[in-house]
């Protein structure tokens, strides 16, 4: 492979390519597309990089949303209201390991100078079918290797995220991090720490959502450091659960579940990691379990059902990840489900105020209410109105 003479580049992209350019602003598409097209993968749509600043980019479009004008990004809305980001060239003036000052009114041979690696840092000019490849990433995607564009220690330090961005293309290309890049790497893991809990999570879900297999990016993690200083509890996975880990293929990967599987204690992790409440709450029901009914048979499983509630499925996938294979009372979950039996106390067949009406009251509603569903999780055939009034009399 060269790169190629042209690329089949969108019409909608096209469209804002040649808006921009008939106003006299250069524009080229950058970034992630290029690489992953050169790899024939499916990739997300072409990113520009335009020598128009922002407000002259919002000046030429009807519809524009703002995505990060600081650094500055406009949304370009087509006319099925897809957005396209459009980057003004930018240098980074000043970085601080975390965040940069950026500076515009610069070439977009200085735009590509500042990004992380050579991989990423490839133009292609949509109407001239002209390459722009002045640190060889053509090479490097050939080869497959992450090499970072200029003096990796520096470019670590300038922004410790690209550290994670470099274990995270590897895992997914299966590439092979160029060693001085990787010694880098290595050194300046320390640095790690600095960064926002919540650019570490968007990195750790996006790396678990697309590396190859996740015992590769788990491997990385370890071996660079990351994982000792970010999460440390992957230090402890076995190599058996990260085999099982990696047997789901990447389109069925859930960030949160395999967290949850490789963390002792998953919710402290992504507490740690400022993950959402709900996420939070999702993994700490993992957690709760129990992980497995006192038995295969339906009684068992409705009172494991009823327990973990909507945990439930995510135990089931949890288990096989952990076991490998269907667990034995998936099948009794399937029957479970399929004849609608009753879980919880609103779908028993009658509720509080029936209860209120034969003359119970107070807090005795709430205790007769789950007795009943007590009896009806042993035996589903009670379920209905003149069964559980006759039992609520009894407890009365
Ligand atoms: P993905 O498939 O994950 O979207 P991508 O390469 O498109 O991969 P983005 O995060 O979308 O990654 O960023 C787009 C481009 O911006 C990158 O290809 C790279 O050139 C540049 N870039 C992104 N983040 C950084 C960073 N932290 N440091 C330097 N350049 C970066
Ligand atoms: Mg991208």
């Amino acid at each position: 492979m060269s790169l190629p003479a042209s690329l089949p580049i969108p019409d909608e992209v096209l469209d804002i390519a040649r808006t921009l350019e008939g106003a006299g602003y250069e524009t080229w598409c950058v970034g992630g597309a290029l690489r992953d097209t050169l790899l024939e993968h499916p990739h997300s749509d072409y990113d520009l990089a335009t020598a128009a600043t922002p407000a002259q980019v919002q000046a030429l479009f009807k519809r524009t949303a703002p995505v990060g004008e600081k650094y500055g990004t406009v949304g370009v809305l087509d006319r099925h209201r897809v957005v396209h980001e459009v980057t003004t060239f930018r240098q980074d003036v000043a970085t601080d390991g975390r965040h940069a000052v950026v500076s515009f009114g610069v070439s977009i041979d200085d735009d590509l100078a500042r990004r992380d690696f050579t991989i990423n840092a490839l133009a292609y000019h949509p109407i001239r079918h002209d390459w722009r490849d002045p640190f060889r990433g053509e090479p490097d995607i050939r080869h497959g290797v992450v090499r970072a564009v200029g003096d990796a220690a520096q470019r670590f330090r300038e922004d410790y995220l690209r550290i994670l961005r470099a274990l995270r293309f590897a895992a997914r290309f299966r590439f092979s991090i160029e060693p001085d890049t990787w010694a880098a790497a290595v050194a300046g893991a320390d640095g790690l720490t600095r960064l926002s809990a919540e650019r570490v999570r968007d990195e750790w879900f996006k790396g678990l959502a697309s590396a190859h297999s996740v015992a590769e990016l788990v491997k990385l993690w370890r071996e660079s450091g990351a994982a000792a200083h970010l999460i440390p509890e992957l230090e402890r996975v076995s190599s058996e659960l990260l085999d099982r880990a990696s047997a789901v293929g990447p389109s069925r990967r859930d960030p949160i579940l395999l967290t949850a599987l490789l963390s002792a204690d998953p919710a402290a992790t992504l507490r740690r990691l400022k993950a959402s409440g709900a996420e939070i709450d999702r993994v700490a029901a993992i957690a709760a379990g129990p992980e497995s009914p006192a038995g295969p048979d339906d009684t068992s499983v409705r009172r494991w059902l009823a327990a973990t509630g909507r945990a439930a499925d995510d135990l089931l996938a949890i288990w096989s990840m952990r076991h490998g294979g269907t667990p034995p009372w998936a099948e009794s979950v399937a029957g479970i489900r399929g004849r609608g039996e009753p879980l919880t106390r609103g779908a028993l067949a009658i509720g509080g105020s029936d209860l209120q009406e034969i003359g119970a009251t107070g807090k005795r509603i709430g205790e007769i209410l789950a007795a009943l569903l007590e009896r009806v999780l042993d035996d589903p055939s009670l379920n209905t109105r003149e069964s559980l009034l006759a039992l609520a009399r009894e407890m009365l």
